[in-house]
């Protein structure tokens, strides 16, 4: 403060005692006296704002007596209070205060004033018609001029402009409003902050809230950049600012930083936390100014107020957040559920026309789980699937997906990928890295898990159609064995479908009478005379005319519909087998019967066979079984006690199709229960052409001659085949040189007949 200026006032006042003017602002720090106070007041007038400073008063003290009075009011303070100014001069300034006006504040305030400060407060005064007038009030010290009493400058801005409590809970019940009607959390923040920003001309408002981390993340950064805001936030973070209400000028602040909001014209930081219901800090509200050092009360109230609001909305939509977690992720594992990944694997796709790169679509199933839940119990269960779920989420890149689509099965979005290669690779990892042992809380287990694997590279396909290719992958897998991955190829999907179809349809030929069958006859070769036939199984399926079996065979095997088939198949041949008259020489014929491996695993067969024997009266020697050789390892215990069973009821037993599975010694050795051996047509059609297969046929009728087994060669169609067949030994043939399956009447007739082919 000039000491000139200071000295020109002084002595205006006291020879004046009163003002020529009611004085602007502009005027007064024109006298040079007021360049320390004004500057920011006036800045504010020139805002334009009504809330501009609406009264200045003089108050002199006698320093004799301690009293002060008024020694200038300006007119629009006297207007403001209902008193022409000159009804004020020489009063106490006491006088204009409200009855209520704390006078601890008062004089709190005259202490900063007199140590050189200024002070500010929100004060009411007492109006002419006894109602108060609610004012920001700031004092200044004029500094007593040399020998002159000592000068205070009290400068009033009507309070009445500002956001009073009532209007802060009117926004701020706006502000929920449009949080319950769903608004997004930024929005109402961004409301917060708006409001602010009118309030507080020039300022900008920041908002950041706390990530999942703990750190504070920038949300909001008004007309700054994101980097500069997240340095703020980190900076404030750490010097623990942002748990209380504090201001920080930015000169205090490290200096790179304190430079870089200077460069953008910011002077101080106004921070308010956004404190939750349980009191923990959820972000914070940061008012950047660039001309003032602290909110005035009435500003630190509305800041308070709307930091609530944000707390609100805060804590509002993370509930809500949480709550979509929890409709979103399983809750057992974490893992994305269905509804999310599907909605991922649609994005994923919908991004592939961008880059080059397909995306790869897993779907994990692990092995035999249900039973491990049946046997271990659910807890157990349970345990397997969380930990699985964390292997699969080890095993794959960032940027990748996990979700669990049900009970044990797992799809896996692997985006960027090359081909086939990297997918496989990526199969591979997850087969290994589940079927490492598991070590649960109480024990020890392994599983393991199939993979059907699709790659996708154009955006078009629905997610239904492509997880649908990654069961019917999946399907392969486990038909291949468990523990291993397939990948999806054109037309598997053609052949899922029609698998489904036949299930379906042959699920009604069962009960419709769809299904019958043709005989195929059974010749001695020594006599050339007809010995019985095979049973074999035809299907009129409505609509597709006489279906072969290797139509629909395999499908019933996998569908377990084998079972009730085949267990047709045996009570049709013994009805059969009653109605067939003995044959010229008296004997009566044996048929014989298919039987898959999967039949042979149901304890039930043998009680089925000795029922149909029983219902139609028929001779246990009349009827015979053929197994084929190709039966899996696994599947080769269970059938060994069926096929003994059954041996012991009196059943006849052929090896079927001897020499395309494991045909080795041991193996015929465990089928000792089997009478006869039936070499497979593919090593008679190459008799006499291919020296392997003569080689073979003869070694096989070689080997079940040593094992005291008949011989049966199966897929006879030439004369010649027939006599080199009968020159090495063999006892009986099947084929087309002596007549294809056919329906029960013809082969009755062959049967008459008896001797089919003359040597
Ligand atoms: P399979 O047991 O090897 O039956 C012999 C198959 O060879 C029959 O085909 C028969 O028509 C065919 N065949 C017979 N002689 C000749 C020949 O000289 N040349 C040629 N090229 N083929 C000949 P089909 O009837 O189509 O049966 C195919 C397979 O279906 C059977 O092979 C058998 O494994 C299975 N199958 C048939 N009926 C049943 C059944 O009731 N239950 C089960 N589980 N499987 C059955
Ligand atoms: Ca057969
Ligand atoms: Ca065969």
């Amino acid at each position: 403060m000039s000491s000139v200026g200071v000295f020109y006032v002084a002595e205006f006042l006291a020879a004046n005692n009163e003002l020529p003017f009611d004085p602007p602002l502009t005027s007064l720090a024109a006298l040079g006296v007021l360049d320390d106070g004004i500057p920011q007041l006036n800045r504010r007038a020139t805002d334009g704002r009504v809330s501009a400073v609406n009264g200045v008063a003089v108050t002199t003290i006698n320093p004799a007596t301690g009293r002060s009075h008024l020694m200038y009011v300006s007119e629009n303070l006297a207007d403001m209070l209902g008193f022409r100014p000159d009804q004020l001069l020489g009063r106490s300034p006491h006088e204009l205060f409200a009855d209520r006006t704390p006078m601890a504040q008062l004089d709190a305030a005259a202490a900063v004033v007199e140590r050189g400060e200024q002070a500010i407060l929100s004060l009411d005064l007492r109006h002419a018609n006894g109602r108060d007038v609610s004012v920001e009030a700031t004092f200044l010290a004029l500094p007593a001029p040399n020998g002159g009493w000592p000068c205070f400058l009290a400068l009033y801005r009507d309070n009445s402009s500002w956001p009073k409590p009532e209007q802060l809970l009117a926004d701020q019940s706006a502000m929920l409003d449009s949080l319950a009607r769903g608004h997004d959390v930024v929005d109402v923040l961004r409301q917060v902050s708006g409001r602010i920003q009118d309030q507080v001309p020039g300022a900008s408002c920041w908002v950041g809230l706390v990530d999942g981390v703990g750190l504070i993340e920038p949300v909001l950064v008004g007309r700054h950049s994101e980097d500069l805001v997240d340095d703020v936030l980190q900076e404030l973070t750490q010097s623990g600012q942002t748990s209380t209400p504090s201001c920080s000028r930015v000169d205090d602040l490290p200096l790179e930083l304190g430079l870089a909001l200077r460069a953008e014209d910011i002077a101080s930081l106004w921070v308010y936390p956004i404190v939750g219901a349980d009191r923990r800090s959820q972000g914070v509200l940061i008012i950047s100014v660039a001309d003032r050092t602290e909110p005035h009360p009435s500003e630190h109230q509305m800041f308070e107020h709307l930091s609530r609001v944000a707390a609100v909305a805060v804590e509002r939509s993370r509930a809500e957040a949480s709550l979509a977690h929890q409709t979103l992720h399983d809750s057992l594992t974490q893992l994305p559920n269905r509804a999310l990944i599907v909605d991922r694997l649609e994005q994923a796709v919908a991004r592939l026309g961008r880059d080059n790169n397909r995306l790869a679509v897993l779907l994990v199933d692990l092995d035999r789980f249900k039973a491990l839940n049946d046997t271990r119990g659910p807890d157990v269960g349970d345990e397997v699937l969380i930990e699985v779920s964390r292997r699969l989420r080890r095993s794959v890149r960032l940027g990748d997906t996990v979700g669990r689509i049900g009970g044990d099965q797992f799809l896996v979005l692997c985006v960027a990928m090359n081909g086939e290669l990297d997918a496989s690779s990526m199969a591979e990892r997850i087969v290994e890295s589940v079927s490492e042992p598991l070590v649960l809380t109480n024990e020890k287990l392994s599983v393991s898990a199939s993979v059907g694997v699709v790659l996708v590279n154009q955006p078009g396909q629905s997610p239904a159609s492509i997880i649908s290719s990654a069961e019917s992958a999946l399907a392969s897998a486990v038909d291949a064995g468990r523990g291993g991955f397939a990948l999806y190829e054109e037309g598997l999907q053609q052949r899922v479908l029609i698998r489904h179809d036949v299930e379906q349809a042959l699920q009604v030929a069962l009960t419709e009478d769809e299904l019958v069958l043709h005989f195929q006859p059974l010749v001695e070769m020594s006599s050339g005379r007809m010995i019985g036939a095979e049973a074999l199984i035809r299907w009129n399926r409505p609509g597709h005319g006489l279906m072969p079996p290797n139509s629909f065979i395999e499908i019933a095997e996998e569908t377990g519909l084998i079972v009730p088939v085949g267990a047709w198949v045996i009570d049709e041949t013994c009805r059969q087998l009653a109605n067939w008259p003995v044959g010229p020489d008296g004997n009566g014929p044996v048929i014989t019967v298919n039987l898959s491996a999967r039949q042979l695993a149901e304890s039930s067969l043998v009680s089925t066979v000795l029922a149909a024997m029983e219902r139609h009266d028929v001779p246990p020697e009349r009827l015979g079984f053929e197994v084929t050789e190709s039966m899996r390892v696994e599947e080769v215990e269970t059938a060994i006690v069926t096929l003994k069973r059954l041996a012991a009821l009196g059943c006849k037993l052929a090896i079927d199709d001897f020499g395309v599975g494991y045909a080795s010694l041991d193996y015929l050795r465990r089928f000792s229960m089997a009478d006869t051996l039936k070499i497979d047509r593919s090593f008679v059609s190459g008799l006499g052409e291919s020296r392997e297969d003569t080689a073979i046929v003869s070694s096989s009728i070689a080997l079940a001659k040593s094992l005291e087994m008949s011989v049966v060669a199966e897929g006879v169609e030439t004369s010649d085949q027939y006599h080199d067949l009968a020159a090495m030994g063999c006892d009986y043939a099947q084929g087309y040189l002596l007549s294809r399956p056919v329906p029960l009447d013809q082969v009755l007739e062959l049967w008459e007949r008896s001797t089919l082919i003359k040597l």
